[in-house]
């Protein structure tokens, strides 16, 4: 018999695994090109050229038992060093390899920080609509996640309502910025003001609260949005990285956390990670992956080609009536869907061949999710879709 926790988590997944199926057999049915996929956020950029030139340079150049055995759990402290070097070129911080942990992707970091940090019964705080895997991950490591109320108007954080959600057993507020799924970008003043938040509850409470910043859409911005460096405002803030979206590399699962040194209680946390990195099964991050990120830290993904998926997209279903915020970063629109029920309305999509996701898993009922991160083909071929299915409810 499986755990009650796994069973929950399946019924949750169901929703999900039954679109995937289902995708599957569209695609059979009708010929993949004339499904149109905005299911999930694989990215359709290919990796620079860098990163397969590097890989296969490093493979002939490099000793195959050292470069395929275990690496240290926080990962090669030359690769640490590196990361730490661009980032302190990037955001003139002073990071050395001791600040950074390498981890199999975003999920991966975030599963170990969550480690280190929550005991049971503690609470995650987030933002909805949030990233629906933030609620197992919570989970995985015992604690609960508990989420602001959207701001419908524009989806930036309730700052309001966060001060009134914060209780004594709030040991994390986890930030998402550029977001998934809305794409929002928060600037400066939100990130300020989230910091003084935190800086007087820890106060009142006399608790640790730790700010994580969730960023694997950081350079996925557009129309010159900036988005600050999280540390430079709260002192006990915590990256998590990820090389998934900004290099193309999701199925590689390599990213980091960033631990800076004024962390309350470093030591401890940066020992945790490095055994939550190993008990949790990980044991350490891919090591070619590692070495590959090294040398193209530097490289970006193509940017542009997602910003002009991003203005054909809105440009075209703010057309058709439907409404949405236009998004400054990340490659996601987030739709009002055309009924209340967003699962309903994902089930009508699909008549027309279009693969949304429903935001019921996002906390924001009523609501949809389209990944633009698919070829510009696709997304000019499903316009009249769209098109149709909005005339279909008037
Ligand atoms: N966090 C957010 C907001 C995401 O959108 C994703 C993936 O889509 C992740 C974390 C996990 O990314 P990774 O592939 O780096 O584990």
């Amino acid at each position: 018999m499986i755990s009650q926790n796994m069973k929950k988590l399946i019924e949750k997944s169901a929703g999900i695994s039954a679109l995937f199926t289902e995708a599957k057999k569209m695609k059979e049915q009708y010929g993949a090109e004339n499904v149109y996929d905005f299911g999930i956020g694989n990215p359709n950029v290919k990796a620079p050229e860098s990163i397969n030139k590097t890989a296969i340079e490093i493979l002939q150049q490099e000793d195959t038992i050292i470069l395929h055995g275990y690496t240290d759990t926080a990962g090669y402290a030359e690769v640490r060093k590196k990361i730490a070097n661009h980032l302190n070129r990037r955001f003139d911080t002073n990071f050395d390899e001791e600040n950074i942990i390498m981890t199999v992707g975003a999920a991966g970091g975030l599963n170990v920080i969550f480690k280190v940090l929550l005991n049971p019964g503690e609470e995650v705080l987030t933002f909805a609509p949030f990233f629906s895997e933030y609620t197992a991950y919570a989970m995985n490591a015992g604690a609960v996640l508990r989420a602001v109320p959207p701001n419908l108007e524009t989806f930036l954080p309730d700052l309001t309502a966060l001060e009134q959600s914060i209780t004594k057993k709030t040991k994390i507020v986890l930030i998402n910025s550029p977001n998934n799924p809305t794409g929002v970008v928060y600037d400066e003043s939100i990130i300020a003001e989230i910091g003084c938040i935190l800086e007087e509850k820890q106060k009142e409470y006399g608790t640790d609260i730790y700010l994580i910043a969730d960023e694997p859409y950081r350079e996925l911005v557009y129309d010159g949005a900036e988005v600050p460096y999280v540390p430079d405002y709260y002192k006990n803030t915590i990256v998590a990285y990820s090389f998934s979206k900004s290099l193309s590399l999701p199925g590689d699962r390599i990213g980091y956390l960033v631990l800076p040194s004024q962390l309350e209680d470093y030591d401890e946390i940066k020992q945790g990670a490095e055994v939550a990195t190993r008990v949790l099964g990980f044991v350490n991050a891919p090591a070619l992956q590692q070495k590959v990120v090294a040398e193209c830290c530097d490289e970006l993904t193509d940017v542009a080609f997602y910003d002009g998926n991003r203005e054909l997209l809105y440009t075209a279903l703010q057309s058709y009536g439907y409404q949405c915020i236009k998004p400054q970063g990340a490659f996601y629109l987030f739709v009002k869907a055309l009924e209340e029920d967003d699962e309903a309305f994902c089930q009508k999509a699909k008549q027309y061949r279009l693969l949304l996701t429903p935001a019921i898993g996002f906390g924001c009922p009523g609501y949809v999710r389209i990944a633009y991160c698919v070829s510009r083909e696709t997304i000019e071929k499903s316009l009249p879709a769209f098109e149709a299915l909005a005339k279909s409810y008037q």
